[in-house]
């Protein structure tokens, strides 16, 4: 093994959470998220590792352009939507699906005539107030783009919940109350749900679901882990110790010294750091496996390295494995001593990480 810090790509736990998806949603068409190359598994390889998907969602042009270089046929939908004519008809050419969210992009697709008609998903601003036509103009601008030769019929609906995450919560079902309210004469395939809106409510499947991060194992609820809900991480993120050292009690680790060794003790120095994505605010006591025992992280998270306590595994080597997160370590574990969501952890892994993919 020449490189340190490997991403394992497991393509078998991707098909086994896409059958997870299936089996929540069976009446749904499936509506695959891989934005921000596949949340930082590679949007091409999981595309092409997903031939059942019945399309597929990225956040801009460019990554759609991305899939249809790699010659990946299915629907491809634009969730952030184009901003210039010149965009829309880079887009239509490569036969990529439009989401409309605001009304200036509607008014440009109508001035702006097509080869070929672009199918729209006009997205309704139901609660989250980030993108979408609030309520009141949709009626208008369905009307107005249902008129317009660019664009195929019928059009498709949208929506995208803010906190679906919280089952408890009344946010997520005053959303649903507003999206039927507003699309009940409206004919065309609807979708609402992200994976929250999958897992927690089964009233929002509607004809398409959108899952994103539970396809890569991960659990959208802040304080479950993808294995409550039958779900296998899918990176694994992995390198190998570089040195085992002897130190000794009241030894300060690492820069700033913030961490002291309480008495005589095996450190281990693990070539992963920032440079590669593990987040610089995991605090100690982080765990990470050392083959396979978690041991937990101590100083400050540097560039290149970390440090563990090897008291767990006193006999651990140069060379062994290191787990970061993944096949027995969720990353959601790893992201709540980092402060943040386990989202950030995938999507952050720098190009130093090599990625090696496993086959079913
Ligand atoms: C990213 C995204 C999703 C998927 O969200 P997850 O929480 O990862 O399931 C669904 N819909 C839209 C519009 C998105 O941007």
């Amino acid at each position: 093994m020449i490189s340190r810090a490997q991403a394992h790509i497991d393509l078998a736990a991707l098909q086994h959470n896409f059958t997870v998806v299936k089996t929540l949603a069976p009446r749904s068409q499936v509506m695959a998220m891989i934005k921000a190359n596949g949340y930082g598994h590679g949007a091409v390889r999981v595309a092409k590792a997903l031939r059942q998907a019945d399309a597929f969602g990225v956040a801009c042009v460019e990554e759609g352009l991305e899939l249809r270089a790699a010659k990946i046929t299915q629907p491809i939908a634009i969730m952030n939507g184009v901003s210039t004519a010149e965009e829309l008809q880079i887009a239509a050419a490569q036969q990529l699906q439009i989401v409309v969210h605001h009304r200036a992009m509607a008014e440009m697709i109508a001035q702006t005539t097509l080869a070929e008609p672009v199918t729209v998903w006009l997205k309704i601003d139901t609660g989250m107030h980030r993108l979408g036509i609030p309520p009141a103009q949709i009626a208008a601008i369905y009307q107005q783009l249902n008129a317009c030769a660019s664009v195929k019929q019928p059009l498709h609906l949208m929506t995208h919940f803010a906190e679906a995450d919280n089952p408890t919560k009344d946010t997520t079902q005053r959303q649903l109350d507003i999206f039927a309210q507003c699309t009940a004469d409206l004919p065309g395939p609807k979708t609402l749900a992200n994976s929250a809106g999958i897992i927690a409510w089964s009233g929002s499947h509607a004809d398409w679901v959108r899952p994103g991060v539970m396809l890569y194992g991960i659990s959208p609820q802040a304080n479950k882990n993808g294995s409550d809900f039958d779900l296998r991480p899918v990176l694994t993120l992995q390198s190998k110790l570089i040195a085992v050292n002897a130190l000794h009690r009241g030894d300060a680790v690492g820069y700033g010294g913030i961490w002291t060794c309480p008495e005589d003790m095996p450190v281990g120095v693990v070539a992963i750091g920032y440079g590669d994505g593990y987040p610089r605010h995991a605090k100690n006591g982080t765990p990470v496996l050392i083959n396979g025992v978690r041991c937990p992280l101590i100083g400050r998270v540097s560039m290149d390295m970390i440090m563990v306590d090897l008291r767990n595994c006193p006999q651990a080597r140069i060379n062994d494995q290191a787990i970061l997160w993944g096949a027995g370590l969720p990353a959601e574990e790893v992201a709540r001593f980092a402060d943040t969501i386990a989202y950030t952890l995938l999507c952050g892994l720098s190009q130093r990480v090599k990625y090696v993919e496993e086959h079913p």
